[in-house]
């Protein structure tokens, strides 16, 4: 087949991923999206005009070469192309399903200077797909023990990655989770609609064939402390990666009242607890029949879209507008599909409950947006106007604030003021010697994909401290309370093995 030209490639419409339709998936959990077929795929790969300067990489947080697994699906070499994504990306699948591209690689995009960018998320996910069906997948080779040992903290993207990297560099690694199975927020948080279970669970079996260990129920700062990891278990190092999972909540009048959860209560209850399967497990669910969901991020559209297939009529309730809304495109405009009701420039002020405490109402302050400040950020202000909206369940989707066990029951974890573990920007040192930390743990509620690019930094700055090329008398971890978590600013140094 002739190559084609940059003005040939440029003319192809941009292939649309099929969706189950709105109206069917709101009676059910299976996932929105339904793939691309091997036809779908390669046309939209050949939409990838092979930049010399591909902006795309530079705007993924581990480095994909994506010009190349594209240009490979392109020849329909599938299994190759997958192989090249985890050359760089231990967790095709989901990263393909949940990372938030419009900000990120397809952002950059060159194409998508003059039409729709490639759909390089879509294409991910559909080489991680046929590597899956195919049983194309080959397990990495383990070089000789170090004799090393290393323990990982919380089995969410962070933890998986790090246990990953450090084991494919030799080392002994045991993960400890605090629940009773592994996947951390992309098992107990994000929907089966949008991430099935069984995607996460084999890349956990292809850890455990490698011979990552798994020690579930434990909490650590709790059960075990890191001094019991770090002296009487024998670990040579400890990587933190337990995010965060501690609710925000507004301090308004009536948020005790009975109905009233946060995102992560409920999201937990329902994907981890399985309470849709009440009375067989043992977890109720407390769900009305007009839910209200307060916030417009990820984490607010996975509530508004569940509570919607739990039969109930669903308001999002957010004191912005739709434009500043954080939630990814793709996930807001899958989730306006869904005959939910939307109340833009709306504050909560009080939540009103009934005689026996549990919530009959929400009252709101209409909000208007200020003229842009010297950031260009215009701020919500109150106009003195309130309403009054019937509501029996109200679920808090504010975001989430660092977990706070392991630096309450070790003081030498130095946090800041907000609860996010400090560390040495580059090699993901704490202050405590021998002890790492990574993803939401040092950004605050972040994404998938930036957890993992953390984690694959900490796993080399590990596998140096390992070989004694790194000494914690080196490390610049901040002493001012006030300074921020990790911040990203471009590709991650360890993006590349
Ligand atoms: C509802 C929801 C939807 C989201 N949607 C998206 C999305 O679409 N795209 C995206 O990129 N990101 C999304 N995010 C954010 C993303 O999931 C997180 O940024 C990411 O999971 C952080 O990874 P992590 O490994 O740092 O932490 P986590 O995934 O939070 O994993 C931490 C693990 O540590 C365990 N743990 C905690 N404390 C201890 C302890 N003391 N001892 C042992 N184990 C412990 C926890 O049980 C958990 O399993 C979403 C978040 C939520 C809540
Ligand atoms: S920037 Fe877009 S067009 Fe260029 S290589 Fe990357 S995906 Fe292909």
């Amino acid at each position: 087949m002739a190559e084609l030209s940059t003005k040939e490639r440029m003319a192809i419409k941009f292939v649309h991923m099929p969706l189950n339709k709105a109206e069917l998936r709101i009676h059910n959990f299976e996932e929105v999206p339904v793939g691309y077929t091997l036809e779908q795929a390669k046309q939209e790969a050949q939409r990838c005009i092979q930049c010399k300067k591909p902006g795309c990489i530079e705007g993924c947080p581990v480095g994909i070469d994506i010009p190349a697994f594209i240009h490979l699906i392109e020849q329909g070499k599938v299994a190759e192309a997958a192989k090249k994504i985890r050359e760089t990306n231990f967790l095709p699948a989901a990263c393909g399903r949940v990372c938030p591209q419009d900000k990120q690689c397809q952002a950059l995009c060159v194409v998508g200077k003059k039409a729709e960018p490639v759909g390089i998320g879509g294409l991910e996910r559909f080489a991680a797909d046929w590597e899956r069906e195919h049983g194309t997948y080959i397990l990495p080779e383990i070089p000789a023990a170090t004799g090393k040992k290393v323990a990982v903290v919380g089995s969410g993207p962070a933890g998986l990655t790090a246990a990953y990297e450090l084991r494919i560099r030799g080392h002994e690694v045991v993960v400890f989770e605090a629940f009773h199975r592994g996947g951390g927020v992309m098992v107990y948080g994000i929907p089966r609609f949008r991430l099935p279970l069984d995607i996460i669970d084999e890349d956990i079996h292809m850890l455990e064939k490698i011979g990552v260990q798994f020690v579930y129920d434990m909490i650590i700062g709790k059960v075990l402390t890191l001094d019991d990891l770090l002296v009487n278990e024998k670990f040579d190092a400890v990587f933190i990666a337990s995010g965060a999972g501690l609710p925000k909540m507004l301090g308004i009048k009536g948020e005790n009242s009975s109905g009233v959860y946060s995102a992560n209560e409920y999201l937990t209850r329902i994907y981890l607890m399985q309470a849709l399967k009440f009375p067989k497990y043992a977890t109720p669910l407390y769900q009305g029949k007009r839910v209200a969901v307060i916030g417009a991020g990820n984490t607010a559209m996975d509530t508004l879209r569940t509570a919607k297939r739990l039969g109930a009529d669903v308001t999002c309730y957010y004191r912005r507008t739709r434009a500043e809304a954080p939630a990814r495109t793709e996930e807001l405009e899958h989730a306006e599909q869904e005959f939910l009701n939307w109340k833009w420039l709306h504050n909560p002020v009080e939540i009103i409950a009934d005689e026996n405490n549990f919530v009959k109402a929400i009252k709101c302050e209409k909000m208007a947006l200020s003229e842009p400040d010297s950031s260009g950020r215009r701020k919500p202000v109150g106009t003195g106007e309130f309403v009054v909206d019937d509501v029996d369940t109200i679920v808090f989707s504010l975001g989430c604030d660092v977990n706070p066990i392991i630096p309450s029951t070790d003081k030498e974890v130095r946090i800041n003021k907000w609860g996010i573990v400090m560390v040495d920007q580059k090699t993901c040192q704490t202050s405590k010697p021998g002890v790492f930390a990574g993803g939401d743990a040092i950004t605050g509620g972040s994404t998938v994909i930036l957890a993992m690019g953390q984690a694959k930094n900490a796993a080399v700055g590990i596998d140096r401290y390992l070989k004694g090329e790194l000494k914690w008398a080196d490390a610049n971890v901040p002493t001012d309370p006030n300074a921020p978590g990790v911040q990203w600013e471009g590709r991650f140094s360890a993006g590349k093995r």
